[in-house]
């Protein structure tokens, strides 16, 4: 500890310079009706039961498949017995895509069996399979510097060093190489392509999720391994020995087919104070039951303004929750809701869509007008733990097509450290979602609705680059 003492020093003489410079603003007063109908958000039982119902009525709900149109039929009788109002589906088509068979080996220089899934919008091997030699990267950046010669006819494998972060971050930075990395593997001509899964922990269960396959490009088969199957994959390659793998994946697109938002209201006293537009996706990946990604959203958000609208006091302005379709395979639900919805006034518009562990942070992008309203909420959410964050708000797949006209954004940021554990893989199933912090969910949600669509200020557009 001796080595650490003329640190502890040093920070002990600035802190007191530091804090002159930042003494912190007198908070907003709590409204006490806000107040109570956040503290009894904390004892909530809607949203489980509407993640339980989901997941063990309707289970996994692919874009576009009949299971995702079972959801919307769930959706609709669920919110209609709620109590909602103007509770409908609204369809629109998109292209489809559906698992096959998933099996892969290495032949050499070790036969072994690996677990691995295809990634929305692979290609298929054709039910012979094929084998190839595999070329080694541990990273995007690596494989994306290699020459076309060295993967040529050859099946790429792209690793990486993906690690919890509480904000998410970690997600973007190495899920690359599933996002773009078949794209390029195609581009510079590899027969397949393999990643680790895009993934925090170490169990034996692969991570799907979709890829993109620009126009041009002819999509190749793609698949993210388990990690154990991936590391194993990397300590072979250390060892020198060229490695072959036998690969059999037999997904594919099925054309057009119907899928649909669910959209119902809390309707408002002052029509021309604007929308607050909430919500999550309905539809979910095909191996688990979605409860995590993202049964635990449309549940929170509908949990959420059930209270507003059952506080006995109808709020100022109309609450809509959206339970997105096609979330997952490409944002086709918040396409579809901007496009018809996109000339509606709408005030605010936020996504849950990071599971149901704590929301930690919250941030604002808010018009001039509407700035006090981010310290209320400050206030608010402070006795939930929730911090005000400095970035600005307006992320989610579903809510970007509508924030991109110039709506303002409200996030409330749920902790990501054990999101990615068990995202897109079978594993996301009820038993991921803890009841107490899906509560306290609920409560945050509780708490910005009643704040926000109440809020007397004027919430017009906000300027968006
Ligand atoms: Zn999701
Ligand atoms: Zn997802």
């Amino acid at each position: 500890m001796k080595h650490l003492y003329p640190l502890t020093i040093a920070l002990l003489l600035a802190a007191p310079a530091a804090a002159q410079h930042t003494a912190p603003p007198t908070p907003a007063a709590v409204d006490p009706r806000v107040a109570a109908l956040r503290d009894a958000a904390l004892k909530d039982d809607l949203a489980y039961d509407i993640v339980e119902g989901l997941t063990t009525e309707v289970g996994a709900r692919l874009a576009g498949t009949d299971a995702e149109a079972r959801a919307r039929t769930w959706a609709v009788a669920k919110l209609t017995a709620l109590g909602f109002s103007n509770v409908r589906s609204e369809p629109y088509r998109m292209p489809v895509w559906v698992r096959g068979a998933e099996e892969a080996e290495i032949v050499a220089p070790v036969p072994q069996k690996l677990t691995l899934t295809a990634l929305g919008n692979s290609a298929s091997t054709g039910a012979g399979g094929l084998t190839g030699e595999l070329v080694v990267f541990s990273s995007y950046v690596e494989f994306a510097n290699a020459p076309s010669t060295a993967v040529k006819g050859k099946i790429v494998y792209i690793g990486n060093t993906m690690q919890p972060t509480q904000d998410g971050s970690s997600y973007g930075a190495n899920g690359t190489a599933r996002f773009t990395g078949p794209a390029l593997a195609a581009q510079k001509g590899a027969a397949a392509i393999v990643i680790r899964s895009i993934g925090t922990d170490a169990h034996r269960l692969p991570h799907t999720g979709v890829t993109d396959f620009p126009a041009g490009v002819k999509p190749i088969p793609a698949a993210a391994l388990s990690t154990p199957d991936a590391t194993l994959i990397e300590r072979l390659a250390r060892r020198g020995q060229p490695i072959r793998l036998k690969l059999l994946l037999t997904p594919k697109m099925i054309g057009e087919r119907e899928s649909g938002n669910v959209i119902a209201e809390v309707p408002g006293t002052d029509p021309g104070a604007g929308i607050v537009l909430v919500g999550g996706h309905l539809d979910s990946w095909d191996l688990g039951t979605g409860a995590i990604d993202d049964a635990s959203g449309v549940a929170i958000t509908a949990a959420a303004a059930k209270r507003i609208m059952d506080s006995g006091q109808r709020p100022r302005r109309t609450i809509r929750v959206v339970w997105f379709g096609a979330e997952e395979v490409g944002g086709f639900g918040g396409k579809a809701y901007a496009q018809r919805h996109g000339s509606e006034r709408h005030a605010t518009a936020s996504e849950s869509d990071f599971g149901a562990d704590r929301v930690w942070r919250f941030e604002t992008q808010l018009p001039e007008s509407a700035k006090s309203v981010t310290a209320r909420l400050a206030s608010a959410l402070a006795p939930l733990g929730i911090v005000h964050g400095s970035g600005l708000a307006g992320d989610g797949t579903d809510i970007e097509p509508t924030v991109a006209t110039g709506v303002a954004g409200i996030d409330l940021n749920q902790s990501g450290l054990r999101y990615f554990d068990t995202h897109h893989t079978p594993d996301d199933v009820l038993e991921r979602v803890d009841p107490e912090q899906l509560r306290q969910n609920v409560a945050a949600w509780t708490t910005m609705l009643a704040i926000v669509a109440n809020a007397p200020e004027e919430i017009g557009a906000v300027p968006r680059q």
